[in-house]
């Protein structure tokens, strides 16, 4: 099982295949049939056309050596990553013109509620018979939902919880740094539990990462699944220590959120997976899940990939470092920006979520997602059935 790959396989093909997809441009689509694709080592392109039979290649390595090409995997992966944001599951902003839990439109006006923010307009829906407002999410909240949006945008997207407040003190709005850590406690568990729902369609291919984060001058670690093609953050847990860690849970919750097991895992080599993967991956059941310790070979991407993780994770540093108790609704909260908010280069500027089927849309998607979180359970989106992958 721990066994390192040592010639150049149909899986390094693949994962070479990988990296060119993720190269940004270096797949061109020209139309429904053909592809322009670079060369990992020259500066040029090949082109890649489809066939009855399948996709063919005019590289050397496809026409005098009959493999399946890197280029042909690179065309499959962003041809595979392009239909799977045309199906996508919509997960839409709440207008005020439907009722926010089962959609109809046959509303009553029930009266107004006031707050700080303004006058909240009380609906009753004729369709299901409840009660709601249009400020669904943000019910008791003293600020409007700009406000905490915003704070969540600018205190995810790197800035300091002290720019963070000064931002929102220009927008007319005055609280204090402890505020806008309760308004991230609070969001983050209730985006956490609904994302965790959403049912992502992840490749098969998933890398375990570990990762130090310093909490108040204290070493942590951070355990990071992670998608190997689509980048999704699947899950993650903190331990105090590198060693102690039990990498079962992180397995367990993985195959959870993504609905089945991979067939391959990658994990460094400091961490003994083994064991885990033997009980929570069952790698003599067919598909087996082939665990890959340490992986090295020439193109550098994949560790370029853990080594961006680590910068998103290290810029933070600063910032967590005025906070109390650590932890988890920040890294949480790290995780949500990763995959839904922040777009994301190696995916041709969309964002994780929407390369696993998951397209979050609105102006404003930290509202959106939050909206949504805050639906009664029988009317949320979700991802889960009928997914040919929740196997
Ligand atoms: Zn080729
Ligand atoms: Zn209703």
């Amino acid at each position: 099982m721990n066994q390192y790959s040592p010639k150049p396989s149909i899986d390094e093909r693949e994962m070479r295949g990988q990296s060119i997809a993720q190269n940004f441009g270096w797949v061109r689509r020209v139309d429904e049939t053909s592809y322009m694709v670079h060369s990992q080592r020259l500066d040029r392109e090949y082109s890649v056309i489809q066939t009855e039979t399948g996709w063919v290649c005019d590289c050397p390595d496809a026409q005098f050596r009959l493999l399946k090409c890197k280029h042909q995997w690179a065309v499959e992966i962003s041809w595979t990553l392009r239909k799977r944001v045309e199906e996508a599951r919509r997960i839409e902003p709440i207008q005020g013109q439907a009722c926010v839990a089962c959609g109809s439109e046959s509303l009553m006006r029930w009266g107004v509620r006031h707050n700080k923010s303004g006058d909240i307009q009380k609906f009753m829906c004729r369709g299901c018979g409840r009660f709601f407002t249009v400020n669904i999410g943000f019910e008791k909240m003293k600020h409007n939902p700009k406000a905490i949006t915003t704070a969540l945008q600018l205190y995810f997207s790197g800035e300091s919880l002290r720019k963070t407040k000064d931002s929102l003190r220009l927008m007319g709005v005055e609280v204090s740094a402890q505020t806008v850590l309760n308004w991230i406690g609070k969001y983050v568990g209730l985006m956490e539990k609904y994302a965790d729902s959403l049912a992502p369609k992840v490749s098969d291919t998933w890398r375990a990462d570990e990762l130090y984060v310093k909490v108040k001058g204290n070493l942590k670690y951070l355990y990071a699944m992670m998608d190997d093609e689509t980048r999704y953050w699947i899950a993650q847990e903190v331990a105090d220590t590198k060693y102690i860690h039990d990498a079962r849970n992180l397995l367990r919750m993985s195959k959870e959120v993504a609905g089945k097991r991979p067939h391959t895992l990658i994990t460094d080599g400091a961490q003994n997976y083994a064991e885990a993967v033997t009980r929570e991956f069952w790698p003599n059941l067919e598909p087996r899940t082939r665990h890959i310790r340490d992986i090295r070979f020439d193109g550098t991407i994949h560790n370029n990939k853990m080594e961006r993780m680590n910068g998103e994770i290290r810029d933070r540093e600063e910032v967590m470092r005025g906070i109390k108790t650590m932890d988890t609704p920040i890294l949480k909260g790290m995780q949500i920006y990763h995959n839904f908010i922040k777009p994301h280069e190696g995916l041709d500027g969309r964002t994780p979520a929407e390369a696993t089927g998951l397209v979050v849309t609105g102006s404003d998607r930290w509202l959106t997602l939050i909206q949504n979180a805050s639906r009664p359970n029988e009317f949320r989106q979700s991802n889960r059935e009928g997914s040919p992958n929740a196997d």
